[in-house]
């Protein structure tokens, strides 16, 4: 039978419109023109359908066949997914260069997943058993460390009639299902999911541990749940891209879904080059081997961005689905909301604030909604999680635009990076006074109970003097500080200390890259220590002086080079020689 088959009326940059699409439903998937360019209907007035085309729409013209799949945009998730590098539409980034050279050529129709490569398949389920959507029935090694696990497609239940071990492609059948109606399905390890739409979990669970990151500034000061949300913007330079390598390498995540919406052309290109290199701290094997890349090169148009944070956080649902904890990444969200823009603009729609559409806030609010922790689909009671990290980048660092604003409304922590502070070299170059975390009152009994009961305490504490720094150098820039009081003097000493001996972290120094919560809780208390020490002193009449030139200070200067291997025992050490150095100039006073 002919298909109804509509025509282009109308072409402007990502924007198609055609005629005669009466048969079609907002958001199918429609081919344009005869290079069968892939679209995605945004809007039906009548028989008239708005597509936005995700690739180059250059020399269409009216008349051209635009058909509706009559399906809408999907990912394919199985073997396969991990160690790939996509673009926002799922298509694999390699495969498309080997068939077509480095300029894609546009309409190119290659499957997401590898229809021949076999997998080894190890049911854990047998025959006779009863199975439901989210069910694992098996699992494939997909390489050295990681885990892929098969489940049941969401919907489908019944008991397994057949179930084999074996080397199976994606489309193979590894089981037969007999439903409750009696029909039989085979099932296979290739399952579908519309990207926009959330994959169904049983419970969302309030996330009550942390996403322990090992940096410093982060676990202790602002810490995300996992499951949580987070936002961080940056300026060029202000270190961006260190800090969201750091916490692909060190995040206790099993794994990571990387979503590079490309800024400049380059830039895209740098995480292409940059994290294949990477190397897994935990496993020593390359950190590809548990990432997927959502990567939007600069040769393809702004409108694919707009599908990749939602192809993005689909895979990383499928993974949450499987039990795995996921740290899912976007950068930036500032060029998907440009692309949103951009879109918006075309479509004529009624602007908002700097022409940003007025559905801004709430598309943002739907992606970073789809993260959490879930208790998933399954009868053994998994818990996965999705932490999602969102970069932001706004235009000269100013963050009251409509992007930074509308993602501070919706996230609960925000790591503000502050170009001053990587001018000063100090990194990460997260701000203390701006950054917040609204995790931290869940997460408290955790850091009672698996690290110490002073945590809340001390990182009060550290708050406190960081704050009260603030104020004093205010007083200092007015009148100077000798102005300033020895108790003032000293506020400022240990500030100095919690600023270069704690919350400066350098990326790049084998010991200081990563720091355990343990470890971090010792070094805070040494700090806290020697504030809480040279106040008393001062207080008995001690120089300041003397107090900031005691020999301890060296070492609590190098305490973040400490390995763990060496224990409690240096730590110990410094506090014993804090008291001591610390006594002995009370003692001379006395003298
Ligand atoms: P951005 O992505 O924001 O443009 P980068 O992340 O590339 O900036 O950081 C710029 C430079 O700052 C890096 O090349 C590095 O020298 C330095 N830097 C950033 N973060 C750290 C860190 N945590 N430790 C050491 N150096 C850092």
């Amino acid at each position: 039978m002919m298909m109804n088959q509509g025509r282009i009326v109308k072409v402007s940059g990502p924007l198609v419109v055609a005629e005669n699409m009466r048969d079609s439903n907002m958001l199918d998937v429609v081919h344009v023109s005869d290079m069968k360019l892939i679209g995605e209907i945004l809007e039906i007035h009548e028989d008239r359908a708005s597509i936005q085309v995700y690739e180059e729409t250059s020399g269409l013209g009216p008349g051209e066949p635009v058909v509706s799949t009559k399906a809408p945009l999907s990912v394919e998730l199985g073997p396969g997914l991990i160690e790939n590098i996509f673009d926002g539409i799922q298509r694999p980034l390699q495969e498309m260069r080997e068939a077509s050279g480095n300029n894609i050529t546009r309409g190119i129709k290659i499957n997401a997943l590898n229809r021949e490569k076999k997998w080894r398949f190890v049911p854990t389920v047998k025959s006779g058993d009863n199975v439901s959507g989210g069910d694992i029935i098996g699992t494939v090694q997909e390489n050295e460390v990681f885990e892929h696990r098969i489940l049941v497609p969401i919907g489908i239940e019944g008991t397994i009639e057949s179930i084999q071990e074996g080397d199976f492609t994606i489309e193979e059948t590894v089981a037969m299902l007999k439903d409750k109606k009696g029909s039989i399905k085979a099932l296979t390890m290739l399952q579908k999911w519309p990207v926009r739409k959330e994959r169904p979990y049983k419970e969302k669970l309030s996330p009550t541990e942390p996403l322990i990151t090992g940096q410093r500034i982060i676990d202790t000061l602002f810490p995300i749940a996992s499951g949580g949300v987070a936002a961080i913007p940056g300026p060029f330079g202000s270190g961006k891209t260190v800090v969201q390598h750091q916490l692909a390498k060190w995040a206790e995540a099993d794994l990571v879904v990387y979503i590079g919406c490309g800024e400049r052309g380059n830039e895209m290109t740098d995480v292409l080059m940059e994290f294949p290199a990477l190397k897994d701290p935990k496993t020593g094997h390359p950190l590809m081997k548990r990432t997927v890349l959502i990567a939007n090169t600069s040769d393809m148009p702004v409108a694919a961005r707009e599908a990749s944070i939602y192809t993005g956080i689909t895979i990383a649902e499928y993974f949450r689905d499987m039990g795995y904890t996921v740290a899912l990444m976007a950068d930036s969200t500032s060029r998907w909301a440009e692309a949103l823009r951009e879109m918006s603009g075309r479509l004529e729609e009624m602007p908002g604030e700097e022409g940003y559409p007025a559905y801004l806030s709430s598309r943002l609010a739907q992606f970073y909604e789809r993260a959490g922790k879930v208790k998933t689909l399954g009868s053994d009671d998994r818990v996965g999680a999705i932490s999602a990290i969102g970069a932001v980048s706004p235009p000269g660092g100013d963050i009251s635009e409509p992007v930074s604003q509308a993602t501070l409304r919706i996230v609960k922590v925000f790591w503000g990076l502050d170009y001053n502070l990587s001018y000063k070299r100090h990194f990460p170059a997260i701000n203390w006074l701006q950054s917040y975390s609204l995790y931290q009152d869940k997460l408290a009994d955790w850091y009672k109970e698996n690290v110490s009961r002073d945590w809340t305490t001390y990182r009060a504490d550290m708050m406190r003097i960081l704050q009260e720094e603030a104020e004093l150098q205010e007083i200092v820039q007015l009148v100077g500080i000798d102005a300033l009081s020895p108790a003032d003097r000293v506020t400022l000493e240990a500030a100095r200390s919690i600023r270069e001996d704690y919350l400066q972290q350098n990326a790049f120094n084998e010991q200081d890259t990563y720091t355990t919560l343990i470890k971090q809780y010792r070094m805070l208390r040494i700090i806290l220590s020697f504030y809480e020490k040279s106040h008393d002193a001062v207080n008995k009449g001690v120089e300041i002086n003397d107090l900031f030139s005691m020999p301890v200070r060296e070492r609590i200067s190098r305490m973040k080079y400490i390995s763990d291997d060496e224990g409690s025992k240096p730590f110990d050490e410094i506090e014993e020689e804090l008291s001591n150095q610390v006594q002995t100039l009370i003692g001379e006073k006395d003298r």
